[in-house]
């Protein structure tokens, strides 16, 4: 999945989460939609430098910050420094859950593909991280082949339209912010 669909597909489970479980919000706050787009974008902002620029020896740009080896304490310890500060206790959670929704999509196609080999990022340094692939191909309509991007496509557009329609939760911060 391309870096900037994550927080489109974390948005999207969000919001059908909040419909579905019985929580007091309906759709996502302004510091939920925040820390969920952070937590979702932080994995490849972690991974992908380090891979490209070579800073550590690593095999794939799907290493440390793919790994619930260190995702789950992160989100553990978000969760409880939310909770200490004067945050909503929510925010916590929606940052863990953009975290661990980035690596749960990622982990999408190589299950619907069988490549179980790729799923190694999952526990990294424990097991191997393969090299990423890439977009896969799905199926070819008239000569164009339909591959795993255009499904990027259709996430992030679907988030969009939800993301509007829900308010369009966490810009007015940003424009209160970027204003001031
Ligand atoms: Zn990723």
């Amino acid at each position: 999945m391309h870096p900037v669909t994550h927080p489109g597909a974390a948005y999207l489970l969000y919001a059908a989460w909040l419909r579905l479980a019985d929580t007091d919000r309906r759709t996502p706050s302004d510091g939920a939609t925040l820390a969920l787009v952070v937590g979702a974008l932080l994995p490849d902002l972690v991974d992908k430098p380090l891979y490209h620029y070579g800073l550590l020896d690593v095999p794939s740009g799907r290493v440390l910050g793919h790994s619930l080896i260190f995702l789950v304490p992160l989100s553990v310890v978000a969760i409880v420094a939310v909770r200490r500060s004067s945050l909503p206790d929510h925010v916590g959670g929606a940052f863990a859950f953009g975290l661990l929704s980035h690596a749960a999509t990622d982990a999408v196609p190589p299950i619907l593909f069988g490549q179980f080999d790729e799923l190694g990022f999952l526990l990294w340094p424990v097991t191997h991280s393969p090299p990423y692939v890439g977009y896969k191909p799905l199926f070819e309509v008239a000569g164009v082949t339909v591959t795993t991007m255009w499904v990027d496509f259709l996430v992030l557009a679907a988030a969009l339209v939800v993301w509007w329609r829900d308010g369009r939760p966490g810009l007015a911060p940003l424009r209160n912010r970027v204003g001031r």
